[in-house]
């Protein structure tokens, strides 16, 4: 009865460093996916939340991707993806929109913290997008969520949309996400080099504040 135990103890052990070797190989995109599926199932794990995490980060930092979402209450990157402390590094200003001082973070992560994955994530329902839409590109008032218009329709993607006429919310995101993807794509000296040397892989997203689903453009 003892040997029997102590053999189901050996299966479970052997089993569960199999299941953690195979989390330590997951690629960053895959890490992503399978904390975004723990969420929207609602059973997150809420990883590396623990004092012992806090300790470990205090000689340093590798997070594994950098994400540039939205400011935005419901978009929270680290509990949308199921990850904890040290994991992502995370950008956020309102519409997801991209200027120096956000090249600048993002350069630092990918170059001197070495992050293999930029995501640019936008979201349905996302009010910088829709100040766009209902201003139709033209923002009237002199505050600087002007500034946040102007980048969104500051890309021919979204022009040749808005000429149209026929724009939706949702391709307006989605536009405006592909213009994230692009602009850090071509940033030079820096992202530019490292993309086309294919040591980062930059890629859009859009998340869906109403179910918590990630819809990577892969
Ligand atoms: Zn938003």
């Amino acid at each position: 009865m003892m040997k029997k135990g102590l053999l189901l103890l050996l299966f479970l052990s052997i089993l569960s460093a199999f299941s953690q070797t195979k989390k330590a190989n997951l690629s960053p995109l895959q890490k992503l996916e399978e904390g975004n599926k723990r969420f929207v199932s609602g059973k997150p794990m809420h990883p590396n939340e623990t004092l012992e995490r806090i300790r470990e980060l205090k000689k340093g930092q590798h997070p594994f991707a950098v994400i540039v979402s939205c400011s935005d209450s419901r978009v929270p990157a680290e509990l949308v993806f199921d990850q904890g402390l040290g994991d992502i590094f995370s950008i956020r200003t309102a519409g997801n929109v991209i200027g120096d001082y956000e090249l600048g973070s993002i350069e630092y992560a990918v170059e001197h913290l070495g992050c293999k994955l930029v995501v640019v994530m936008g979201h349905k329902n996302c009010g910088g997008v829709k100040a766009f839409l209902d201003s139709k590109g033209h923002y009237e008032e002199s505050d600087h969520i002007k500034n946040i218009v102007e980048y969104i329709a500051n890309e021919q993607e979204e022009k040749d949309l808005l000429k149209d006429g026929k724009i939706s919310f949702d391709e307006a995101i989605a536009a405006n996400v592909k213009h994230g993807v692009k602009l850090l794509k071509t940033s030079e000296p820096i992202l530019k080099e490292i993309c086309d040397q294919k040591k980062v892989i930059i890629i859009g997203a859009v998340y869906d504040i109403g179910t918590g689903q990630v819809i990577f453009n892969k």
